[in-house]
């Protein structure tokens, strides 16, 4: 029976090409989102895909949401936490909403969800999380305090938890993507973009969504039971963690 996986912010972005590369990979997909009906909506008409809505950083809405993509879509094998946000101010502008909100999402959605999928993976004896950290979370960046500290935090989480789930044959692993050209990055001013950023990357272009997801793919699949508490930096070789 093919195993079940939950993509949070797997409508879009990123996620939205999760979701897509797992589904092919023969999953039964669910694809959370926040609250961007209209791009949900057209993702399932156009992959299929069906969209649950609720915020990763409502732990309740994380444990019913759970339950309910369980009742339709079985038990949950594997779970991607990918649902992000920016909120970005240099820190002396910084508000403390704008700490709390990436906080929130960032950092305490990935326990949100991590933990009502926990028991029933350590019950089957098998389970995989998989956790979308960012390059700016293993160097900093400038204008990303709050940001930088959620995505450092994704790889704490991940090498505890994998210690926790090592016996139980659950991996719990972070990619860190370098920049991806997404809405998050096209926002980016296009000046800064390709004067300033483009040129940090050795490879000399941005990332494709595409190519975090085939690292998913492949950490999410049986062959990869031995790699646990690793972060794979997918960065174009900008830095090496
Ligand atoms: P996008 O902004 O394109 O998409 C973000 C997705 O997350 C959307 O589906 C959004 O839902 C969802 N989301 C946001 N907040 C919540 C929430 N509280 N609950 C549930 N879903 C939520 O982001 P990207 O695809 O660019 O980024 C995906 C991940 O990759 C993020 O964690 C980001 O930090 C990380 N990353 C991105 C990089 C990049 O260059 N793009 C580089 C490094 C890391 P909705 O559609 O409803 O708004």
């Amino acid at each position: 029976m093919a195993r079940t996986a939950i993509v949070t912010g797997g409508s879009r972005g990123i996620g939205a090409a999760i979701s897509i590369a797992l589904k092919a990979a023969g999953y039964n997909v669910a694809a959370n989102y926040a609250g961007n009906d209209e791009a949900a909506k057209k993702f399932t008409a156009e992959t299929g895909i069906k969209t649950y809505k609720w915020s990763v950083a409502d732990y309740d809405a994380c444990v019913a949401g759970v339950k309910q993509v369980e009742a339709e879509l079985g038990p949950v094998d594997i779970l991607v936490n990918n649902a992000g946000i920016t909120r970005d101010a240099m820190f002396h502008k910084m508000t403390p909403q704008q700490w709390k909100e990436v906080i929130d999402t960032n950092l305490s959605g990935v326990f949100n969800m991590s933990h009502p999928v926990w028991g029933g993976m350590r019950d089957r004896k098998f389970g995989r999380i998989i956790t979308i950290s960012s390059i700016n979370g293993q160097k900093g960046q400038a204008g990303q305090v709050n940001y930088s500290s959620a995505k450092a935090g994704d790889i704490g989480f991940t090498k505890a938890l994998a210690q926790e789930g090592a016996r139980a044959g659950i991996t719990v692993n972070v990619i860190a993507p370098g920049y991806i050209a997404t809405e998050m990055v096209k926002a980016i001013d296009e000046k800064v973009l390709n004067e300033r950023i483009i040129p940090q990357i050795p490879v000399g272009r941005l990332g494709e969504p595409e190519e975090i997801a085939r690292c998913v793919v492949f950490l999410a699949s049986d062959e990869a039971g031995f790699i646990t508490g690793s972060t794979i930096s997918a960065n174009g070789g900008q830095y090496f963690a």
